[in-house]
């Protein structure tokens, strides 16, 4: 299993980086971004503080873990500047939180994620055709969720990204012990969403790819 989208103590998750790792370890994950909430007030704090665990984590785990932060609730216009100190303190992994329908996320949010050249845009609602070809065009992969609430319109999101052929991940959004969801059960999620088995494989196949290519940068 694989989940580039987790929280921690370093913003509203139940875990320690090195809980959250090892528990993903024991469950047989494979890759693991930590991508806690952050805007202009800890983004840096964020990075620095998660990296140093994941150093330490990394150097005797077989599961290999990114440091990251999801992008949260900021004014769209500043997604851009916030990605690249995001990169400069050292995240492998950038997540803007989308426009969620359960949230009262600002409008132009997608737009700007995408623009911005972010890894990953979460959970991003109603997003339209032309957002997601932008995405796709731009590297951008959107994200099918297992998270309550967020999930509503994952039918949606998965419909646009096949009609365009922009590449989706899967992930947990995991904050506790709990939503450590095992592979099965996050491949059902995505089968809920309309996807074939097959189909809701290639979103994990996604997930290595881009871990797999932000270890080596
Ligand atoms: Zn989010
Ligand atoms: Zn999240």
């Amino acid at each position: 299993m694989i989940s580039l989208h987790t929280h921690t103590i370093f913003s509203d998750g139940e875990l320690l980086p090195s809980e959250l790792a090892r528990r993903c370890e024991v469950n047989g994950y494979k890759y693991l971004a930590i991508t806690d909430h952050a805007d202009s007030s800890n983004i840096e704090e964020i990075v620095t503080g998660v990296s140093k665990a994941v150093e330490d984590f990394n150097r005797t785990s077989k599961l290999k873990v990114l440091a990251g932060v999801e992008i949260t609730h900021v004014d769209p216009s500043i997604i851009g500047e916030l990605t690249r100190k995001a990169r400069q303190a050292g995240a492998k992994i950038v997540v803007v939180h989308g426009e969620t329908i359960v949230e009262p996320v600002k409008k132009g949010t997608n737009l700007a994620a995408i623009e911005a050249g972010v890894d990953i845009l979460a959970h991003p609602g109603f997003i339209t055709k032309k957002e997601v070809e932008l995405a796709k065009k731009k590297g951008v992969y959107l994200e099918i969720t297992t998270r309550k609430g967020h999930s509503l319109t994952n039918g949606h999101v998965a419909k646009l990204c096949l009609e365009c052929n922009a590449p989706m991940v899967l992930n947990t959004d995991a904050h506790t012990p709990s939503d450590l969801l095992r592979r099965d059960f996050a491949l059902s999620v995505a089968c809920g969403a309309g996807l074939t088995k097959a189909q809701a494989e290639r979103l994990l196949e996604n997930s290595q790819k881009l871990a797999e290519s932000k270890l080596k940068a």
